[in-house]
């Protein structure tokens, strides 16, 4: 069931909720951000008003932003939270998201969390994600040869839409097969595009530095593991799962003054990206919870809650639909389609 705009507004409206909104009482809204848009280092991404604009309603709205780390010591311990409480969190720790988002955040006295691979921090690594991205955005081919399991084809991407969807396919095909294949055929896309990949992050892919990340730790702006070098933890060998997430943690604990001891998987889908491997080298790291990027609600009271891969929203760009993932509507909708 889609809802219109209006029919969110409607269920969505003062009234509505003050009788409506304590069903959500024992369920949380964590939103997954990712990067901000930047036009002159050409970086798509949220804008800087929405958030402001997002963080104006909750305001406004009486609902309370509390931290990743507030709301995992809530399920260990018990102890209740604000009934209308929300998180964010804002993953890979790119420059852009420090200097957009998090003035915004701090100025609201909002929580956040920053989830950091921490090569970005530590050799300026840039993952082959991001090098895929980045070599069809400056290629001057127009068409590539690809072969994607179902023989070789001519792929044409006369405009940067398409491109975008290239990428997105190719991205998703690549998730799937083994780390080390990803990065070779991402090296051979490059060669063959004739672009060159940089060994260190390039400019639109700037991480925030270690000494950056220390100068921003503050009561609402804390910083969270993301593996090292960014991989899909499903494709690596148990070696490279243990030394990515031990090693991140580390990083963090060596760098910042309160890491919060919660991780956060790349890519995030549980059974996809993740599984029962990467929860327990979590577990055993000493870490008390791990972020997942399935879409969901974080339960309070729930009985066998797996505090190793608690759901998140993507954060959505319009304002309707913030406020269903905020409000009882999202969580109603959720019940409905359960039964
Ligand atoms: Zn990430």
């Amino acid at each position: 069931m889609m809802l219109s705009k209006a029919a969110i507004s409607l269920l969505t409206s003062g009234p509505v909720c003050k009788v409506l909104q304590p069903l959500r009482k024992n369920v949380v809204p964590v939103f997954l951000l990712h990067r901000f848009a930047d036009e002159s280092r050409g970086i798509k991404g949220h804008s800087q008003a929405h958030l402001e604009a997002a963080l104006t309603y909750l305001k406004r709205n009486d609902y309370t932003v509390v931290s990743v780390r507030q709301v995992v010591e809530a399920l260990i311990s018990g102890d209740a939270l604000p009934p209308k409480a929300v998180a964010f969190t804002l993953d890979d720790g790119f420059y852009d998201q420090a200097k957009t988002a998090l003035p915004v955040f701090e100025s609201y006295q909002a929580p956040v969390t920053l989830f950091l691979a921490t090569d970005m921090q530590d050799h300026r690594y840039w993952s082959w994600d991001y090098k895929l991205e980045y070599a069809f955005k400056h290629t001057r081919h127009q068409s590539l040869e690809l072969d994607l399991g179902n023989g070789a084809t001519y792929v044409a991407f006369a405009n940067s839409e398409d491109k975008r969807n290239l990428v997105r396919t190719l991205r998703n095909h690549h998730k799937r097969v083994p780390n080390e294949v990803a990065e070779a055929a991402i090296e051979s896309f490059s060669k063959r595009l004739e672009v060159d990949l940089p060994k260190a992050a390039p400019d639109e892919y700037q991480p925030i530095s270690w000494e950056q990340a220390r100068s921003l730790e503050s009561r609402f702006i804390e910083f969270g593991p993301h593996t090292q070098r960014h991989p899909i933890l499903a494709q690596v060998s148990d070696e490279e799962a243990k030394k990515e997430i031990i090693g991140s943690w580390n990083a963090l604990q060596t760098n910042m003054a309160n890491p919060v001891p919660v991780f956060c998987y790349p890519s995030g889908r549980e059974g996809i990206d993740f599984g029962v491997r990467e929860q327990e080298i979590v577990k055993q790291a000493g870490l008390i919870g791990a972020l997942s990027a399935d879409p969901g609600y974080v339960r309070l009271k729930e009985a066998n809650n797996n505090l190793y891969a608690l759901k998140r929203f993507s954060f959505p760009d319009d304002m309707a639909h913030f406020k269903q993932y905020c409000s009882w509507l999202e969580y109603a909708k959720e019940r409905m389609s359960r039964r």
